[in-house]
């Protein structure tokens, strides 16, 4: 930490600067680049009706197509360019890129979908982050009505967080809680809010059939969940028993490598309409 000021006191800080700050600051100076660059892509993972079988929907999630080092996920971006700021512009990226992708596939007669995008509790935070969304939306013709948004249970620890998502649902989006369970937030806490999809984090589906609990958990998530009037989307389904264990709850919706992981749009075209 620079302690002293005047001469001495820059010195003192870059010497002082862990490995890992130097890192961090090299790190953010690399994603402005690779905003201005293009080098953002948007993937998309097939969300699955698990009664009626189809695709009836995909998440869209980041990577950083480096002309070097290849595809970085966005575990390795995502915390630093939240931390900076970088995420708001990172995630505005990403909202209409996916609304473009959206309307084109509307355009070419791909069936109906539902794309859900990641929100940031930071750009949840912003005041108009309704106006944002409406924008885009409008700009780029993709219906409010097929675009679901993403948060976290932290987001909803805000002070002012129902007035906020009472904005964003006022827009026409849908609400989805990301990798629920895995924070503080109760189902009955949940319930004042307008929610419309619970999404089951990976680790209570991993725990599916033979885990430690049994499935235990995400069986309650669903059976409340519904009880509450949530949609329930099991995340990261990876075989079969999982697949026939959360069909036989009544589990709405899964996505999971058992269907497909997350595919470059041309690829996701093809897994939707094979025979084109
Ligand atoms: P998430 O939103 O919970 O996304 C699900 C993650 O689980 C994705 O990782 C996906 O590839 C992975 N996944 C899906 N099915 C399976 C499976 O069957 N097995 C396994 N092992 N993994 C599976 P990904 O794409 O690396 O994204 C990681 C996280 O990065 C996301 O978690 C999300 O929190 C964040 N993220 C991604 N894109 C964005 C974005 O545009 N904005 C923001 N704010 N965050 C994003
Ligand atoms: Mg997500
Ligand atoms: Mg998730
Ligand atoms: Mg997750």
């Amino acid at each position: 930490q620079a302690k002293q000021e005047g001469r001495g006191g820059f010195r003192y800080f870059s010497q002082g600067m862990t490995q890992a700050a130097r890192e961090r600051i090299r790190l953010e100076a690399r994603l402005h680049r690779a905003i201005e660059q293009n080098e953002l892509r948007v993937y998309y993972q097939p969300v699955v009706d698990i009664a009626g079988g189809g695709i009836v929907g995909a998440e869209a999630l980041v990577r950083w197509q480096h002309p070097e080092e290849g595809l970085i996920p966005p575990a390795r971006f995502i915390p630093v360019a939240e931390s900076t700021g970088l995420i708001d512009a990172i995630g505005e990226w990403v909202l209409r890129e996916t609304c473009r992708q959206g309307r084109q596939w509307m355009d070419a007669g791909l069936p109906a979908l539902t794309l859900a995008v990641n929100m940031s509790p930071r750009q949840f935070r912003h005041r108009d982050i309704g106006a944002t969304v409406a924008e885009v939306t409008a700009q780029t013709g993709f219906p409010a009505t097929r675009l679901e948004l993403e948060l976290t249970e932290s987001a909803l620890m805000e002070p002012d967080a129902a007035e906020l998502l009472q904005r964003l649902r006022a827009t026409g989006v849908r609400l989805a809680i990301d990798d629920f369970g895995t924070g503080y937030s109760s189902l009955a806490y949940l319930q004042r809010f307008p929610l419309d999809v619970l999404k089951i984090d990976k680790g209570f589906v991993d725990a599916i059939p033979h885990g430690a609990d049994r499935g235990a958990i995400a069986t309650s998530i669903v059976g409340m969940g519904h009880s509450l009037g949530f949609k329930v989307l099991a995340e990261g389904v990876e075989k079969p028993e999982q697949l026939a264990f959360l069909h036989s709850l009544g589990c709405d919706m899964y996505q999971g490598y058992l269907k497909s992981p997350p595919l470059p749009p041309a690829e996701f075209e093809r897994l939707l309409s094979p025979d084109r």
